[in-house]
């Protein structure tokens, strides 16, 4: 878990200390990297195995060598090395994919700063110290006693705006109540969330203005000269739209993850293969003409994955989970299963919103449809006999499903 502040550094010589501390974090990242590369079982020989150990040696060692380098700070730079290390754990565990040289042109830069220390000056301003510039003023917007218990912090530069993310222990979760209430949560395109007793909810997005000067930006962006100062400016305006983009939706995933942890005790969502479900369309080679390619609904695929993208499906399950009890659940069928008796065919969803069971007659919407699924498939997966819920889920689901019947 993190807070999230913004930091507002001096212009002048507090501001290039900052920028310094990006440009060696990125730096040491990047050569202790390229040092790792190099090891290889053939070449184990020449050389005892490349370790965070023995890459902090190497750069007390190439500090006392290098002026530049002495300047910066050691924090700093073995922070970067730790990072580094924590990427090749990530990659031998296969969380992620092997590290990538990090680039000045990217859109964020950062560095750690151990044995935090912070300081505040009035109700909305604090102050924490960091090497080399000194105290770094930002703006508090959290409770100052969740800052103080943080104990290393990121300062972190991303579309020109720098923030410092603390790292604090996870606010405990709200567990299953008295009046225990499980609510199924569909993650859907047209509804970004619908729940199982018929709300829902818009994931924000571009006003209709702001999406046509995004795209015109975009042109703009494609026919301007690599490396010129006016191909920089549009980056700089398409990095600011993002931004206001990302903290709206930001706002948005924070507020109604809060609503449904407060409404109801526990959650039920599908376990969804988002990575899986958003890659790009597979070419479709013409068997007639070889090196020719028949349409394979490209432009159609990735509008869906955009859409998919937009309505934070992944970070919004994430939220929820740090703020109560949530139970994954098998995806498959959700959308074309009936709630009231379990007929399941494609034709029993009519269109997007409509659903219409074949078996039944039982019609609803099929959002909130396939929440009632989801949230059914939660109570088959955690009520057991001595299950965590017992029997006061069983409760109330008599509960739920009555107030279903009567829709
Ligand atoms: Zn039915």
């Amino acid at each position: 878990m993190s807070i999230v502040q913004r930091v507002y550094p001096a212009e002048g010589a507090q501001l290039d200390a900052l920028t310094m501390h990006c440009d060696h974090a990125r730096y040491v990242y990047n050569l202790g990297l390229e040092q790792r590369s190099w090891w290889t079982p053939s070449r184990r020989h020449f050389r005892q195995k490349i370790t965070a150990a023995s890459q902090m040696r190497d750069l007390t060692e190439a500090r006392r060598e290098f002026d530049w380098l002495r300047a910066g700070s050691t924090v700093v730079q073995q922070g970067a090395l730790r990072d580094l290390d924590r990427a090749f754990t990530n990659f031998f565990a296969r969380r992620s994919g092997y590290p990538t040289f990090k680039k000045r042109s990217g859109s964020r830069q950062g560095f750690v700063v151990r044995d935090l220390v912070v300081r505040r000056i009035n109700r909305k301003w604090g102050e924490i110290l960091v090497p080399k510039a000194g105290w770094v003023r930002f703006r508090i917007s959290r409770a100052w006693t969740d800052i103080c218990a943080a104990s290393s912090a990121r300062i972190a530069l991303a579309n020109g705006r720098w923030t410092v993310s603390l790292t604090t222990t996870p606010v405990p979760r709200r567990e299953a109540s008295t009046t225990a209430v499980v609510v199924g949560i569909d993650r859907g395109v047209a509804n970004s969330v619908a729940t199982s007793d018929g709300r829902m909810f818009h994931a924000p997005g571009f006003s209709a203005g702001e999406q046509v000067r995004f795209v015109a930006l975009q042109r703009q962006l494609s026919r301007q000269q690599k490396g010129s100062a006016n191909l920089d400016r549009t980056k700089a305006k398409l990095g600011r739209m993002r931004l206001r983009l990302a903290d709206r939706r930001g706002d948005w995933i924070e507020q109604t993850t809060t609503v449904l942890a407060n409404t109801y005790s526990g959650a039920a969502v599908e376990n969804l293969p988002i990575r899986n479900m958003t890659r790009r369309a597979k070419p479709k080679p013409d068997p007639d003409n070889p090196g020719v390619f028949l349409p394979n609904g490209g432009r159609a695929k990735s509008g869906l994955n955009r859409a998919i993208l937009a309505s934070c499906w992944g970070k919004f399950a994430q939220r929820l989970d740090h703020k109560m009890s949530v139970i994954a659940v098998p995806a498959a069928y959700t959308s074309q299963e009936c709630s009231n008796c379990g007929h399941i065919c494609p034709e029993n969803r009519e269109s997007q919103a409509v659903f219409r069971c074949r078996g039944c007659g039982f019609e609803h919407h099929a959002d909130t449809n396939a929440a009632i699924n989801i949230r059914d498939r939660g109570f088959d997966l955690e009520y057991q006999p001595g299950g965590i819920l017992g029997d006061r889920v069983c409760q109330s689901r008599k509960r739920a499903a009555s107030t279903v019947s009567v829709v």
